[in-house]
């Protein structure tokens, strides 16, 4: 193609990471044209960005359509066609309508799907985006027992949303939520899967999806392309009930995978058995064979079968690289683009950010990369400032969002804060944990090491994320306060006043 269409940036994505960084390309380039190029109809905004900490953000995420960030940014050009191909030393990318658009600099922001455990199976669904929301939703209505897999945040929420219908959630951990708690977190968390759903949520600050008009709205797959992923309370709005009367029905089974999926014939012919939902039995209670007959069945590693009306697979996400991989990309183990400390990926001129890349530079030690929203937000905005500092030959310092890593978020209608290396990710053994726990109301573990604090966990209003934001930044000495440092009756933010 001769006369391909060209912008001074291309950004490829309409999610959080594609948008946040287009805006701040057209903020920094006032008079060039921006290109946003989208496999989805609608596109992401962040709104009411606050700051609740020095690291900790709050903001809301609206959907709307891709006109209206042309109309908030006239040298914005959305164009709603998925990009099926990368010419890198052409600089140019090529959409599914046959168009060619060449770029100066190009930023790959196009997200990650759900890494389905068998993915030509019907009765098999993962969550992502609308239209897999709203199919889970329909299929809901109609079931008594589903089987969700995985044991991140996908599934905390799945869990303790769902309701009317039993759920065996089948983790290969010891504890749930392994992502982002201990045992001790989940311990605390547990009851409220037994525990009738409060009706009025509990005040959180946290992000919320809404659309032109209050109505909430959810992101929208066309024509079998990937739609922007959803995020927290992507299920406000929709219920999640099934068919039988009853609130909450969990059952977990730990420490286990699904070892193969039958479908009901073929489970039948085996004239294999299958056992009951175990309820809320204790561990070594004598399990029932279940005379039900299902649409699938599913074998786990544990040795039990459970057949159920379908299964989630809520086991994580692959980053969308396939339309750029006709060019050699350096790739993460995790199937991610691997980019550099200026979010540049190992193509000349092609940044990435968001889902669908991985952090491949020396992280500060309380920083991990994880797929959330705020790091797409983050990415996207630090990935344009280094194309803008690159088109004009200046130098940038990384951001210091990427000093600590921040998330807040709710789990089953708790506040949870995490901070740094809060599950002690890689901080080998001698490191020690400072508890505290008031069954129902809050629990604050603090990772200690060398007398430092390196991360927390704080679920409930603790009101302590600030202070302890702060000691965990300035690493100072905290050997002489001990325990004191959990205690309640001391006011700890006067303490280091
Ligand atoms: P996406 O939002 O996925 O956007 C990708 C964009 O790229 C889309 O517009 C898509 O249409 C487009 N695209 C894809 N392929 C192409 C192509 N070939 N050509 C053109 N365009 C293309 N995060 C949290 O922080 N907290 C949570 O509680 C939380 N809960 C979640 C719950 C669910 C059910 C899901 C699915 C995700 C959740 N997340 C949560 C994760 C969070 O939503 C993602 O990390 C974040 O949205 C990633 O943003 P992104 O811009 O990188 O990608």
């Amino acid at each position: 193609m001769d006369s391909p269409f060209k912008g001074k940036v291309v950004v490829v994505g309409g999610g959080i990471a594609g948008v946040t960084c287009a805006e701040q390309l057209a903020f920094d380039f006032p008079s060039e044209d921006i290109i946003l190029l989208t496999a989805s109809s609608v596109i992401k905004a962040v709104t009411n960005l606050k700051p609740v900490s020095r690291t900790l953000e709050d903001f809301k995420v609206e959907e709307h359509g891709c006109s209206s960030l042309e109309d908030r940014c006239p040298n914005i050009k959305v164009i709603q066609s998925p990009v099926k191909a990368l010419d890198g030393t052409g600089h140019k990318v090529f959409t599914e309508d046959g168009r060619c658009y060449s770029y100066e600099k190009l930023c790959i922001c196009t997200g990650a799907r759900p890494k389905l455990i068998a993915k030509e199976n019907p009765f098999v669904l993962g969550i992502r985006d609308t239209d897999s929301a709203q199919e889970f939703q329909k299929r809901l209505e109609s079931a008594k027992r589903i089987i969700v897999i995985g044991n991140g945040g996908i599934a905390l929420e799945l869990v303790y949303e769902v309701e009317g219908c039993e759920v065996i959630w089948a983790i290969k951990d010891k504890a749930i939520g392994n992502t982002f708690f201990d045992a001790g977190a989940a311990a605390f968390l547990i009851p409220q899967l037994e525990a009738p759903k409060a009706e009025i949520a509990v005040p959180c600050r946290r992000t919320k999806y809404m659309a032109d008009g209050d109505k909430p709205a959810l992101s929208r797959t066309e024509g079998g392309n990937p739609g922007t992923a959803l995020g927290p309370d992507w299920h406000e709005g929709i219920p999640l009930r099934g068919s039988k009367g009853v609130s909450h029905s969990v059952h977990v089974e730990y420490q286990c995978e699904v070892e193969q999926i039958f479908l009901q014939q073929e489970f039948l012919q085996q004239q294999a058995k299958s056992l009951s939902f175990p309820g809320n039995k204790a561990e070594n209670a004598e399990l029932q064979l279940d005379k039900e007959v299902w649409p699938v069945y599913v074998r786990l590693t544990s040795g039990k079968t459970y057949g159920c009306d379908f299964v989630v697979s809520a086991t994580g996400v692959v980053p969308n690289v396939e339309p750029f991989l006709s060019e050699k990309f350096d790739l993460a183990e995790d199937g991610g683009l691997k980019v550099d400390d200026h979010m540049r990926t190992s193509v000349p001129d092609v940044y990435a950010a968001g889902d669908v890349c991985t952090a491949a530079w020396e992280p500060s030690p309380l920083w991990q990369q994880m797929r959330l929203w705020t790091q797409a937000r983050q990415m996207g905005w630090y990935a344009a400032k280094s194309i803008a500092a690159d088109i004009r030959g200046e130098t940038i310092e990384m951001d210091f969002c990427f000093e600590l890593f921040a998330h807040i978020t709710k789990f089953f209608n708790y506040k949870v804060i995490l901070l740094g290396k809060y599950n002690a990710q890689g901080l080998g053994v001698d490191h020690e944990l400072l508890l505290r726990c008031t069954k129902g109301q809050e629990y604050v573990k603090v990772v200690m090491q060398n007398g430092r604090m390196k991360g927390v966990v704080l679920i409930g209003d603790t009101d302590l994320e600030e202070t302890f934001e702060n000691l965990i930044l300035n690493q100072m000495d905290l050997s002489k306060y001990g325990e004191d440092l959990l205690n309640p009756d001391i006011d700890i933010e006067d303490y280091f006043d």
